[in-house]
């Protein structure tokens, strides 16, 4: 297959930024997505509604306003967010979920919740309202080797909130075992997962033979090939609980490339490219649109996009690097090297 046209995909996982970062960023997801779920994790973070709305038109004024590109917001939940909070949250027409940081977590995690099993009256009220949560599914327990923190997540977090609240709508967020892809084909209704492109298309050595590539330095961290391959099967399978969601991550060179560098990859100026390279890697083109463009819609009880994309094979060579303001670069994954995939929107 050289060619194929598919629906307009949806980004449910992006990490869109402010200020400079957030106008060399944005556009992308923009161009190729018709919505994405807007990560929160800003400094400070978004906590309330109203901070939402600032945050949405900060976005719109960001983006081409010919692409019709729609953000869908979110909360940053914190232990001092109330039951209030996300009751107005639920009947707001522009937030679609919450997202659960354990603190310490990840990229601007550290006024996330401490113990995700203390939280009841918030998740009680998720559950009621049937607003999404969204969770990065990592342990912080310094004991916890980094690799492992997924797994132990799963049987120490995820678990008991499933038993204590079996209504509550979830989302996994950027998957990266065989134990999640697991874990999520045992649900039943309501709790789904997002795969990154990165993490079907490469294992760790990509990040640590031959010289340690910050570029490819992510959280949660690259895994095993084992876990690439269970990702990639669950990916192409068609199983609706399974959806794109790039958690492109941009960061500045400076804070990429630096003796303690920053975790993300940016992946949204080529997602779509990107994910058809790994669905074609084992022959699943065809299984490329219900990831893309129909499983995350359905989850989230939206409308499918109206709009096609088409994806040729063609090689082009990516970019070494973006402006971000007047001073400081943005290197995409992949800079200097090639696409095998074109997108263009219909
Ligand atoms: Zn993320």
């Amino acid at each position: 297959m050289n060619e194929l046209i598919i629906r307009q995909p949806d980004d449910w996982h992006v990490h869109l930024r402010d200020g400079d970062m957030l106008a060399a960023a944005a556009p992308f997801t923009a161009r190729q997505c018709g919505r994405a779920i807007v990560m929160p994790n800003l400094v400070p973070p978004v906590v309330t509604v109203d901070e939402a709305h600032a945050y949405r038109q900060r976005i719109l004024a960001a983006v081409p306003a010919e692409t019709g590109f729609e953000p869908l917001m979110t909360l940053y939940l914190t232990e001092q967010t109330t039951v209030a909070e996300l009751a107005r949250a639920a009947e707001n027409p522009y937030i679609h979920a919450v997202k659960l940081y354990p603190a310490g977590a990840t990229t601007n995690s550290d006024r996330g919740v401490r113990d995700p099993l203390a939280i009841d009256p918030l998740l009680a009220e998720l559950a009621r309202t049937g607003l999404p949560l969204l969770v990065h599914g990592e342990v912080v327990d310094p004991q916890v080797d980094i690799f492992d923190r997924e797994a132990r997540f799963i049987e120490q977090v995820l678990v008991p909130i499933r038993q204590r609240f079996p209504e509550l709508r979830i989302v996994m967020e950027h998957i990266t075992t065989e134990d999640a892809v697991a874990f999520i084909r045992t649900q039943e209704d309501g709790v789904g997962a997002t795969i990154t492109a990165h993490h079907l298309l490469y294992n760790r050595n990509a990040m640590l033979v031959g010289g340690i590539r910050p570029h490819y330095y992510c959280l949660p961290v690259l895994k095993r090939e084992r876990h690439r391959q269970a990702l990639l099967t669950a990916a192409t399978s068609g199983d609706p609980r399974f959806f794109m969601g790039t958690d492109s991550a941009p960061h500045t060179q400076g804070a990429k490339e630096s003796s303690c560098g920053c975790a993300g990859a940016f992946t949204a100026y080529a997602a779509l490219e990107l994910y058809a390279e790994a669905f074609d890697q084992v022959g699943k083109l065809n299984m490329l649109e219900a990831f893309t463009s129909v499983n995350g819609p359905n989850f989230y009880g939206l409308p499918l996009n109206e709009s096609r994309v088409r994806l040729t094979r063609h090689p082009q060579s990516v970019p070494d690097y973006f402006e971000v303001g007047a001073a400081e670069r943005l290197i995409p994954l992949r800079a200097g090297e090639t696409l095998s995939w074109q997108a263009v929107r219909l």
